[in-house]
């Protein structure tokens, strides 16, 4: 099984791209709900935990700013 770990201001691509055409999401908000943010048209979605990491598919980038 792959390894999810994420974190706030990483950047993620999830199983159904959105939309727009873009398949890349900052991660802007994190607690019970996630919220995430579509890099192409910078529409941003609220969605629960669980069905984050269910449509989770890769962390294509580490916010490497601490
Ligand atoms: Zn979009």
């Amino acid at each position: 099984m792959v390894e999810k770990t994420y974190e706030l201001n990483d950047v993620v691509q999830m199983k159904k791209a959105h939309p727009c055409g873009e398949n890349r999401w900052k991660i802007i908000r994190m607690g019970a709900d996630i919220r995430i943010k579509c890099e192409g048209c910078g529409h941003s979605v609220m969605i629960p935990r669980k069905k984050f990491e269910s449509k989770l598919k890769k962390v294509i980038e580490k916010n490497e700013a601490k």
